[in-house]
């Protein structure tokens, strides 16, 4: 027998989604509304020069993949969408969603086209799936493609997310495709010619709200109950069959997943950016980075998204509340199973509950407190996050700073560094006001360093970090995002905080891309 283990045919491929589910039954790739179907088959357009200019390692490694078959010249043609080989069975999904607060109709995967699923070693069913492959027929009027620098970030925060222990999709690899693709980045009609990329994302479904809300919109019930059977066959299989109680107990596991997702975005320090109901897994992941961003200094009422600027529907405080809102909209869709108000009642108060629990929990880790005291904690952390926006103040620094502060002479040392201007004598002040009720509270707690340290991360992928690797890629040098990759793997040692821990520089501050991203991708 030769060895294959080179090839991806060698990998366990699987078709559960395809062979389970109605298909559209047109074949042409021509955008159109699918009706009565959960996906569409459709294969990737071939691209000019795949290159792979990045790969995740230990993404590659779970799925059984060895060194030989993602050095392989065969690796890079398929992830560039050159090679449908044995096994796989290719196809876009059909979803629709909310989009910033109104129903958008039918969306679906516009550029990203599922290869197959393959299963590992030790039983795990992934989908490999490739974001940016061409046009399907939910591509509207879009090309179906992807920019190298949106690219980019989906990879990097990925695989960076994934190491600080935040529910994500992964990213397996980053390929150049050797052909152009025509943004207008600003939305000031000055289109430019950018360099295409094309993604392969990996999860164990990439299913979303909005899989379930189109058919409930048009009132097809019965692909709509296909759907949530298989959902509970492959990711919920303890539910059961499907009838009122299973879905009931399925919208308050995905209320508790989302609730417990938002606390860990709260905690690190995420904004996502687009919330819309497309954007949500049903599987409690982080999915689809697009304008998303960090919070350097500390502001709730902040995002990158340049579209919701004014509205801020989706900055960094309101995201828990949006969690909820958008699981409403899952419960609408889900109603037609379930036809009890009381129950749809008593399962988004669980979320309500879930997420509560969970920011309790954030507040503890973040502190390093033992528990919840209650008022008197939740009075300390909201104290806190106003003292943290009288001035700039870098969440991230600041927080890797409270685990070292003391009852040392002067307890604001530690976290002098988070200030992106030196504090005057009144803030001084009220720092430590603060900074002695809190020594009071934590006092006598063991292990309150290494608790927080390993809650609270050094490392995060600042918007500024990102665009530095996009330009240098851009300029063809992809050193940078092996390093970023390296150091994302190690979020909450010191010796990545040192390195690329500290604040946002000045230069970064309001540059578009550090500070600001539009939806152009
Ligand atoms: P997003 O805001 O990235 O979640 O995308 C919303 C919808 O637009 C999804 O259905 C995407 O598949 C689709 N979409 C975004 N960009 C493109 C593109 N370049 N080509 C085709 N569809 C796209
Ligand atoms: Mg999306």
């Amino acid at each position: 027998m030769s060895d294959n283990s080179h090839s991806l045919t060698a990998l366990n491929w699987d078709d559960s989604f395809v062979s389970s589910l109605p298909a559209d039954p047109a074949s042409t790739n021509t955008s159109r509304q699918v009706r009565g179907a959960a996906f569409s088959r459709v294969e990737p357009t071939a691209v000019g020069g795949p290159k792979l200019l990045a790969l995740s390692e230990s993404m590659a490694a779970e799925l059984g993949m060895t060194t030989a078959l993602t050095t392989s010249e065969g690796f890079a043609e398929a992830m560039g969408g050159n090679a449908v080989v044995d096994g796989m069975k290719p196809y876009a999904a059909c979803y629709g969603g909310h989009q910033f607060g109104q129903w958008a109709g039918q969306l679906g995967d516009g550029r990203a086209i599922t290869l197959g699923e393959v299963i590992n070693d030790v039983g795990i069913r992934y989908e490999l799936q490739l974001k940016g492959a061409g046009p399907t027929p939910y591509s509207r009027f879009a090309d179906g493609r992807a920019v190298l620098r949106s690219s980019i970030r989906e990879f990097l925060c990925s695989e960076a997310m994934h190491y600080l222990g935040v529910p994500t999709t992964r990213a397996l690899s980053l390929v150049a495709t050797g052909d152009s693709v025509r943004r207008d980045m600003f939305y000031n009609g000055q289109e430019k010619a950018e360099p295409g990329a094309i993604v392969c994302r990996v999860a164990r479904s990439f299913l979303r709200f909005g899989s379930y809300q189109i058919h409930a919109a048009r009132n097809d019930i019965d692909t709509l109950r296909r759907l949530v059977a298989y959902t509970f066959e492959h990711h919920f299989p303890h539910l059961g069959p499907v009838n009122k109680d299973s879905v009931v107990a399925f919208l308050t596991q995905v209320g508790q997943s989302t609730a417990q997702l938002m606390a860990e975005w709260m905690r690190v320090g995420f904004v996502h950016g687009v919330m819309n109901t497309d954007n949500m897994s049903i599987l409690g992941l982080t999915i689809d980075y697009g304008p998303y961003g960090w919070i350097d200094n500390y502001d709730p009422s902040w995002t990158p998204n340049t579209t919701d600027a004014s509205m801020g529907r989706y900055c960094f405080g309101m995201q828990a509340q949006m969690g909820g809102w958008n699981l409403v909209r899952l419960a609408e869709a889900l109603y037609p199973l379930i036809d009890d108000m009381d129950a749809v009642k008593s399962a988004i108060e669980t979320y309500e509950k879930s997420w509560s629990q969970a920011s309790g929990a954030m507040v503890v880790g973040k502190l390093g407190l033992d528990t919840h005291r209650g008022e008197a904690d939740q009075l300390l952390w909201s104290d806190l996050t106003e003292l943290m926006q009288r001035e700039p103040t870098d969440m991230t620094v600041c927080f890797r700073g409270l685990s070292k502060v003391a009852a040392a002479e002067n307890p604001l040392d530690p976290i002098l560094d988070a200030f992106y201007d030196p504090p005057g004598p009144a803030l001084q002040e009220a720092w430590g006001a603060w900074l002695e009720r809190y020594l009071d509270r934590v006092k006598g707690i063991e292990g309150r360093q290494a608790r927080m340290d390993a809650f609270n991360p050094g490392f995060v992928l600042r918007n500024y970090l990102a665009q530095e690797a996009i330009e240098q890629a851009e300029a063809g040098d992809m050193s940078r995002i092996s390093e970023l990759l390296e150091a994302a793997k190690t979020p909450y040692a010191d010796g990545v905080a040192l390195k690329f821990g500290g604040k946002r520089p000045e230069w970064a501050r309001n540059k578009p891309g550090c500070s600001t991203l539009s939806c152009s991708s």
